[in-house]
């Protein structure tokens, strides 16, 4: 079988694909065929990416320019005979590789373990049966059915094809879809120019195929030149890199500072080898070398905290961005609403009807409603009407869903409109399997949102002939009729005025409303095309109401707090948008009906230029019967007028609208693999609520993420600016390198990290968005950031000089100073954990994390202090309680100075009446 994959199958005729594989066109595999050959076979997924190995990766840890520096002030401490320093240089720069190296590890597989949560599933067809299955279960030989939307599940020879394109740029770059056909090739053919194969991890753009699988897994052709993708790229963000460069910056200018202070010191006169410990010390306590690491791992606990919010992250960009979205532009159907169909009213043939029963059980009674009456209709009258009879069997017919009784529930397999159409005909009594045998299906036009139709062909077994069914939106359906049935069946003058009257009446009760037609074709008809798609009767009407989602409701408003503004785009038609719209509350719809709202359609704007499209689109809240140019003309739009812009999308044809807008939500569940692949985040339960939820998440991280990077750099600038004030003073060192690793590494872990624990504040949700441009830091931050390092250098220096005055050693001196940054930073924190508000505006115990940390740093600082181990390797020495309470005193000023600053700040924000 091995050399089965080796051929070249696009050189090979259908037929003897099909008996090469041992397979069956039509049947596919038998069922008893699939598990030998998923023994032989494997998986149907690609191996796992053959990426460097642990030890690699662990190595590459140290290729980092603090490692460097550090390893290599390890290295002259050794040769100068510091043995305990030069080792617990060695210990620190280990531990920070292996902290680095799992904190990596953990980021990359919470990133592996989302990308596997959006498997794709293929259709297949086995033992004559088509099923779905999860794509992984595939193997060579299986019948493979494809539709536009799809992913190819693996490399196939194509047998049937109708109207096919693939994008096979993720094979070939080429961006443009291919034409696929099931026809004989010559033998050079290369890849791209293969028009009878479709590979795997390509996307149907368009039409319908079947074709047998030639190859799975590692053998496919994407298998072959799938390459790594490194780990550096999946990681990355705009923030990330920004703060990588700053960093770099830094590294530069902190490098140039230590090298000035190593020769102005042995220029005053002091010993090399204490001047070469200075000037490690500032390098290795100034570069903020942590932050990088930290921003990736922040942004990676968001990704997985929008996971539990079921929003599926594709592209790690999105977590930042979502922060920033201005404007959503969401989807109806499923999104805002339910996706439960149920049809209410028919209409056909001057005919109204009602309809009782709930949800998609077909049972239930059909009423004739009159003018001042209403009466029972009994399965008789139905069929006395001939139109309402064709309207009813139009839409079981014209079908690709099923209903299947789950656990006493009916629920539909498909799509949720179809569903209605056929619980509605069960209650008129009509028998599906008996019309299907009556009837059987011969071709169909499959729907898609542009054309937005289906269409059906029956041959009718009593008499041979042809019948064609149609279903789709009104006006599309009414502009391809000639003439309209009458209750007994007679063809009479179609009167489009009333047939939309009817439209409008039970769209404004948000209905949705489906217009069914079809016409009588030559008996000899075996298949159609749109071209056969015109001079049709029109039957009748039928009005479904779809509630909205509750959570939808609660979510917009959440959103319009926000400063976030919500854009329904539909395909549906403008009045049943505008019903919905209201009982969703979306923006401007809750004006009184003198100031109507306005609901713009995709026809209405078809004569706009783009530039008028900027207001439109963004005053406008409505948008009808848009199409796929629609939305990218509106997300575009919107980004000219300057909004950060989330549009959601399901369709293939949505695909380009996803990618151009800042954030492209794809449907997890009713989405297609087109739209998913174009997509930055996947959203699991297709409902807008966890739009809103993503948004919330993605504020909090970049609030803790900022909240780390304002406590952390003072330390930084604190334990530099010591370094540097004690070698132009001319002084002994308050703090010396290893106690500067010290306090980096144990308050990083045990302080910094708690921060990212920091529950979302609650007002999060009704701060307007975050500019995207402005930088991380406001000078607000930026001067509390110098105002708390100064705090350091005074209480370090000071403590430092007031210990040495006492007649204290330096060893004790330097402990002294030691506790005094810690102790800042301890305090320090409480404050940062909210930029703008104090903790016991937050609630004292709303992070337990917190207080944990403190409390371990404490313990910690008692052991540096008073554990002669500790003693012998940090350079410490115990201390006295004279000395004790002024560490303390410290950090309670520090907190009390930053707290003073936030109030001030506050009382000035109020007074300013704009309140930026
Ligand atoms: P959304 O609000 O998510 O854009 P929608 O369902 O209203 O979704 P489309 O799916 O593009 O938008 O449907 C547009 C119109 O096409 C519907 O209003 C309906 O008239 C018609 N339509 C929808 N589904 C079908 C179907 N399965 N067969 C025929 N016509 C359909």
């Amino acid at each position: 079988m091995e050399t089965l994959n080796e051929r070249l199958w696009h050189q090979t005729t259908a037929e003897d694909a099909v008996r090469l594989l041992e397979s069956n066109a039509d049947r596919g595999l038998d069922r008893f065929e699939i598990e030998a050959r998923q023994q032989h076979y494997g998986a149907n997924s690609l191996p796992a990416r053959s990426g460097p190995g642990p030890l690699i990766r662990f190595l590459m840890q140290f290729h980092q320019p603090l490692l460097y520096i550090l390893l290599t002030a390890a290295v002259i401490t050794a040769l100068l005979d510091e043995w305990v320093d030069a080792s617990v240089i060695f210990g620190v720069v280990l531990v920070n590789a292996i902290i680095g190296y799992l904190q990596e590890s953990k980021a990359a597989k919470a990133l592996e373990a989302l990308a596997k949560t959006t498997l794709t599933e293929a259709r297949v067809v086995r033992s004559g049966e088509t099923q779905s299955i999860a794509s992984t279960e595939l193997v060579p030989g299986d019948v493979v059915l494809l539709q536009s939307g799809e992913k190819v599940p693996a490399d196939l020879r194509l047998l049937r094809s109708r109207d096919l394109q693939i994008d096979e740029s993720a094979l070939t770059g080429e961006s443009v879809p291919v034409q696929k056909k099931a026809i004989d090739l010559a033998s050079e053919t290369p890849l791209a120019e293969r028009r009878n194969m479709a590979y795997a991890s390509t996307l149907v753009t368009y039409g319908q195929g079947r074709g047998v699988v030639v190859a799975t897994a590692g053998k496919t052709e994407v298998g072959r030149i799938s390459e790594l993708i490194s780990l550096a790229d999946v990681l990355e963000t705009p923030l990330t890199r920004k703060i990588a460069k700053f960093s770099r910056v830094l590294l530069v200018v902190i490098l140039v500072l230590a090298a000035v202070t190593f020769a102005v010191g042995v220029w005053r006169g002091q010993a090399k080898f204490e001047m070469f410990m200075a000037a490690v010390a500032l390098a290795v306590g100034a570069i903020p070398e942590g932050l990088p690491a930290a921003v990736t791992i922040t942004l990676a606990i968001g990704v997985s905290r929008m996971a539990r919010r079921r929003a599926i992250i594709r592209k790690l960009p999105a977590v930042e961005t979502l922060g920033s979205t201005t404007v959503v532009c969401s989807d109806k159907t499923g999104t805002l609403t339910v996706n439960q169909m149920t049809v209410l009213e028919i209409w056909a043939a001057g005919q109204r009807l009602t309809t009782s029963g709930s949800g998609y059980e077909p049972n239930g009674k059909i009423e004739v409603r009159g003018d001042d009456q209403t009466e029972a209709l009994a399965l008789t009258d139905v069929s006395a009407s001939h139109a309402v009879r064709h309207c009813l069997q139009a839409g079981l017919m014209c079908n690709d869903s099923q209903l299947v009784l789950t656990e006493s529930k009916w629920a539909v397999q498909g799509d949720p409109t179809e569903g209605a159409l056929i619980a509605v005909a069960g209650k008129a009594g009509l028998d599906g399997k008996q019309l299907e045998t009556q009837l059987p299906r011969l071709d169909s036009i499959p729907f898609e949102s542009q054309h937005q139709y289906m269409a059906t062909l029956h041959s009718n077994k009593s008499d041979d002939s042809r019948h064609l069914y149609v279903k789709g939106a009104v006006e599309v359906l009414l502009s391809k009729c000639q003439s309209a049935m009458t209750p007994s069946g007679e063809n009479c003058p179609l009167d489009v005025a009333m047939v939309q009257r009817q439209v409008e009446a039970m769209a404004a009760e948000g209905l949705r409303v489906l217009a069914f037609a079809g016409k009588s074709l030559p008996a000899e008809t075996s298949d159609i095309s749109h071209a056969d798609v015109g001079d049709l009767v029109f039957y009748g009407l039928q009005g479904m109401i779809d509630p909205p989602r509750d959570e939808a409701v609660a979510a917009i408003k959440a959103c319009q707090t926000a400063g976030i503004r919500v854009k329904m785009i539909t395909g549906d038609h403008a009045k049943t948008a505008q019903a919905i719209a209201e009982q969703l509350g979306l923006d401007g719809m809750q004006k009184s009906s003198e100031e109507a709202p306005i609901v713009k359609t995709a026809q209405d704007l078809a004569e706009s230029s783009d530039q008028q499209l900027i207001d439109i689109a963004d005053q406008v809240a409505v948008f009808a019967r848009a199409t796929p140019e629609l939305k990218l003309r509106l997300v575009r739009a919107l980004q000219a007028k300057g909004h950060i812009v989330a549009m959601t999308g399901d369709g293939v044809n949505d695909a380009p609208a996803l990618k151009q807008a800042d954030i492209g939500v794809a449907m997890g569940i009713a989405g297609t693999e087109v739209a998913k692949e174009a997509a930055d985040m996947v959203l699991t339960d297709d409902n807008f609520a966890s739009i809103k939820a993503a948004v919330e998440e993605g504020r909090g991280v970049f609030d803790n993420l900022t909240k780390f990077i304002v406590w952390t750099l003072p330390t930084n600038m604190g334990e530099g600016l010591v370094i540097l004030a004690a070698i132009f003073v001319g002084v002994a060192l308050p703090i010396l390198p290893v106690q500067i690793l010290w306090i980096n590494m144990t308050t990083a872990v045990l302080l910094g990290l708690m921060l990212a624990f920091e529950p979302k504040e609650a007002d999060i949700m009704t701060r307007v968005p975050r500019d995207p441009q402005a930088p991380i830091l406001t000078g607000e931050l930026i001067g509390r950031i110098i105002l708390v390092a100064l705090v350091m250098l005074i209480g370090a220096f000071g403590s430092f000089e007031w210990a040495i005055g006492q007649g204290y050693s330096e060893i004790v001196a330097r402990t002294i100073s030691v506790n005094v940054f810690v102790m800042v930073e301890v305090f320090y924190l409480f404050n940062c954990r909210s930029l703008t508000k104090s903790m016991f505006e937050l609630g004292v115990f709303t992070n337990r994390w917190i207080g944990f940390g403190a409390a371990a740093m404490l313990i910690l600082q008692i052991a540096f202090t008073y554990v002669p181990i500790m003693n012998h390797i940090f350079h410490s020495a115990p201390i006295g309680w004279d000395a004790w309470w002024r560490i303390l005193l410290t950090g309670l000023a520090t907190y009390m100075i930053v707290g003073l600053e936030k109030w001030v700040r506050r009382k000035l924000r109020s007074r300013t009446p704009t309140g930026a």
